[in-house]
């Protein structure tokens, strides 16, 4: 298993072009967000902007778009197209995530599990977006050929897993997963681990208890997707963005305490962590 330190993140990001626009650091679209899950929408979107992306396009139901349009100033909140519209938009992105705060309807799964089968882009599935596909399985085999990125938690993963148990070899479970459904699994928590489906793994070694706290995992998203949007390749862009995500749990700590720090001092420690790796 790989050690993911400073070291090997300083070895994965690319200074940015000096010549480079918005198109060169990638167009990436979200869907997420639901009545009482507007600040999911809200992190994860702002989380992309500050790990680089050129442009950040956010799609919400539309009985929230008022709210996110407040709290966004730099991504692009809009109230979510019907389908055929939403697949086309999306499919002209470097990357698509799908899920937090999304909330669960059947015809929210329905259509995540339509996306999931017809995008053709880089695809990030994180919360609601992973309940959605664990009841629809085999929708993950339909994208073989195409990355596909899971960032559950561990009672995410028991949903993905069928209700079978996590067991105490958490590098080995995440590894049977991402070979047998031919996707990117990053198994959260302490000492998050991702695992690859040709078998290589890899350890973070940042992160604290602090960010034990809802919206965390939202931001670890959008950064995910940042990265892989701007065209790292998913070897050294998904490492990478955990490593981040926990080296800004790390200075926002420092700062206010693993008690007091809040998900929204991790979007404020992104830069932070990003400068210390370049
Ligand atoms: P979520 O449960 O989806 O909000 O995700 C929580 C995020 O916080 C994940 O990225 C976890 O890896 C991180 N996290 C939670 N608890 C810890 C911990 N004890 N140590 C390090 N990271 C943690
Ligand atoms: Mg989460």
């Amino acid at each position: 298993m790989v050690q993911v330190t400073r070291e090997f993140v300083h070895h994965c990001l690319p200074v940015r072009k000096r010549d480079g626009h918005k198109g060169t650091f990638g167009k990436v679209h979200i869907l997420a967000g639901s009545v009482g899950l507007t600040g999911a929408a809200a992190l994860t979107a702002a989380a992309a902007v500050r790990t680089g992306s050129g442009l950040v396009s956010l799609s919400v139901p539309p009985e929230i778009w008022p709210v996110l349009a407040v709290k966004c100033q730099e991504a692009m909140p809009a109230p979510v197209a019907r389908f055929e519209i939403l697949l086309e938009n999306m499919n002209q992105c470097n990357g698509v995530l799908i899920g937090p705060g999304l909330g669960r309807s059947r015809k929210t799964d329905v259509r995540t599990c339509h996306l999931v089968e017809r995008l053709q882009t880089p695809l990030v599935l994180d919360a609601d977006g992973i309940n959605a596909v664990a009841e629809h399985i085999d929708v993950l085999d339909t994208r073989r050929g195409r990355l596909t990125v899971l960032t559950p938690h561990d009672g995410e993963f028991l949903r993905l897993r069928q209700g079978k148990a996590i067991g105490p070899d958490r590098e080995a479970a995440a590894l049977a997963f991402a070979r047998q459904h031919g996707c990117v699994l990053v198994l959260k928590g302490h000492r998050t681990i991702t695992a690859f489906p040709d078998g290589e793994t890899f350890e973070n070694t940042t992160g604290n208890p602090g960010m034990a706290k809802g919206g965390s995992g939202d931001v670890l998203a959008g950064m995910i997707l940042s990265l892989l949007g701007q065209g790292i390749p998913p070897k050294k862009a998904v490492p990478s963005a955990v490593w981040l995500h926990g080296a800004a749990g790390d200075l926002a700590a420092a700062s206010f305490g693993e008690y007091g720090m809040t998900p929204s001092d991790l979007l404020q420690n992104i830069p932070a962590a990003i400068q210390g790796a370049m």
